[in-house]
């Protein structure tokens, strides 16, 4: 039997991993420091015996013997990853270079979650993985983009220096159930706003553009990634259905009929990236992954699970 270690285990995707990962019949060991992550996420595993929680920071060292590592560990919202940009730098620096140190000495094979963020406001459409990305480094996305390139670098490195399995994601914006409402990415504002009649917020005109995947789908991909036998460079995981925030803020009412919100426009945050959708051709080439869930079917789900949230808070 395989021991896996996820860290940012209690996290939104983490949670879903460990519960993919025990349902196939593995150990799990989840890491979690629980800036973003919460133990409701994880509270339905926690009397699994193949189950085990460690609090901890990846920014410490920590030894542990394990076969595979998931490397999840980073707040991904904007609103959190802002909140404490040198932990967030911290985290994707020193933070993965204990991980990858912890996987070098227990000859463990990693995955990384990088990010679409590496591409950062990108001039070059869809995003394939040879794009090297327009990133501003001194901007308030920096910590999280920059951070993330880093990490990029270092599982490279650890590669080729000492022949470290690793595989590296870069995961488009994805969304489903154990968002945290409070998080303050669009999909968990939007939702929420529309179930308690609130405004939703467009930052700026709503133009932009991203596209979503949903996490079964997200998670599919990421466990293919890490049993095939490669470490092949990093490989785009996102659903290249691609809509404007007026579009998705359309979708979201179209979820919730009964929803009196109104459209509110708010000043756009400096830096946000103005389109964004994966060329996911290596993933259908290497892992034969596509999604499966379009954005209708995976918001219904969504909704379903902010409503029992908000009604249990
Ligand atoms: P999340 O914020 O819900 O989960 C991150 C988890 O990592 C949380 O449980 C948090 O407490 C934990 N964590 C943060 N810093 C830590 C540290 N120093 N030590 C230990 N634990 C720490 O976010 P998520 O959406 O589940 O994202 C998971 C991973 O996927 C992140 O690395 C993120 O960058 C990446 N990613 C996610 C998306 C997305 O759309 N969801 C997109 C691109 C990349
Ligand atoms: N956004 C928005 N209203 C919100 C939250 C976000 O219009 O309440 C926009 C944001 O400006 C961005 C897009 O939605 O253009 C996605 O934002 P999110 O924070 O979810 O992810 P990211 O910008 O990291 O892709």
């Amino acid at each position: 039997m395989r021991s896996i270690l996820v860290t940012g285990g209690s996290g939104f995707l983490g949670s879903h991993l460990c519960e993919r990962l025990l349902e196939r019949g593995d150990n799990v060991v989840c890491l979690d420091n629980f800036f973003t992550g919460r133990k409701e996420n994880i509270l339905h595993l926690m009397g699994n015996p193949r189950f085990e929680l460690i609090r901890h920071d990846i920014v410490e060292p920590i030894t542990l013997e394990v076969d595979q590592i998931y490397n999840l560990a980073c707040p991904a919202s904007p609103v959190a990853y802002q909140y404490n940009p040198i932990k967030t730098i911290k985290t994707s620096t020193v933070g993965v270079v204990n991980v990858l140190g912890l996987a070098k000495r227990c000859k463990a094979r990693v995955l990384h979650a990088s990010t679409s963020e590496v591409y950062g406001d990108p001039t070059v459409h869809p995003q394939t993985e040879d794009y090297w990305g327009n990133v501003n480094p001194i901007g308030p996305r920096s910590c999280y983009d920059e951070g993330k390139r880093v990490a990029e670098s270092l599982c490279v490195n650890y590669h080729q220096e000492h022949q470290l399995e690793v595989r590296i994601i870069r995961i488009f914006n994805t969304y489903g159930p154990r968002m945290d409402p409070n998080d303050g990415r669009v999909i968990s504002n939007f939702i929420t706003q529309a179930l308690r009649d609130q405004p939703i917020t467009i930052y700026g005109e709503g133009t932009q553009t991203r596209s979503f995947c949903y996490c079964d789908d997200l998670i599919r991909g990421m466990m293919l990634m890490m049993e095939q036998d490669q470490s092949i460079g990093p490989v785009n995981i996102g659903n290249p259905g691609e809509y404007t925030m007026l579009q998705l803020a359309q979708e979201v009412l179209r979820a919730i009929p009964e929803s009196k919100s109104t459209i509110e426009h708010v000043p756009l945050p400096q830096d946000d990236p103005k389109q964004r959708c994966p060329d996911i051709t290596k993933a259908q080439t290497i892992l034969g992954w596509s999604p499966e869930i379009d954005l209708r079917t995976g918001l219904a789900r969504t909704v379903e699970y902010y409503r029992a949230e908000l009604a249990r808070a």
